[in-house]
């Protein structure tokens, strides 16, 4: 069973890796065939798990294994609320907040909510939308890597833990201000 990806969803035979798969995909051939945001969407639900651990994002309490069935949006949705305080670049000698990383998260969440929270059955994106949505999800993945040094903003600890940053220095995360 191949871990679903971008790449393999952007791949010739992605069908073959997708379950229930009904259709070529929509990103290959010249007929556009209608596409399911639902498998942008669970490719954002496990990545941003990691996210949400590595930069020890907090979140209510739900019962038992709701906490387990969070999906992209939760955890999006966090990201962009704690990130106008804890989601910031260096500008000579000051922090600010990294506001067009931002941008390209808020951009996502709102694609993958209109697009990515459809039945499971329902193949009705049609391919300049799957185009769309897949690029709008890599950037928001890419917007949490410091372009610069190419390292995730989890990268390093630094200053007695207060944060975690890039290998350069330039992209931090501060713990616990959101
Ligand atoms: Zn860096």
């Amino acid at each position: 069973m191949h871990r679903i990806s971008f790449a393999i969803l952007r791949s010739e035979n992605a069908a073959s890796y997708l379950p229930n798969a009904l259709s070529p995909h929509p990103l290959q051939g010249t007929t556009p065939q209608p596409w399911r945001g639902n498998d942008a969407r669970k490719i954002m639900d496990v990545e941003l798990v990691t996210v949400a651990q590595k930069l020890e994002l907090r979140f209510p309490y739900l019962r038992g294994e709701k906490n387990d069935q969070r999906m992209a949006h939760d955890f999006l949705e966090r990201l962009i609320g704690d990130g106008s305080k804890c989601l910031q670049k260096k500008d000579g000698d000051k922090w600010i907040c990294d506001t067009g990383r931002l941008a390209l998260l808020e951009k996502a969440d709102g694609l993958l909510l209109s697009w990515g929270n459809r039945g499971s059955h329902s193949f009705d994106l049609v391919r300049p939308e799957a185009t769309k949505l897949i690029d709008s999800c890599e950037q928001a993945l890419e917007a949490l890597k410091c372009s610069g040094c190419g390292k995730p903003l989890w990268f390093a600890d630094a200053a007695g833990a207060e944060w975690v940053q890039c290998q350069c220095g330039e992209l931090r995360w501060r713990y616990g201000k959101g």
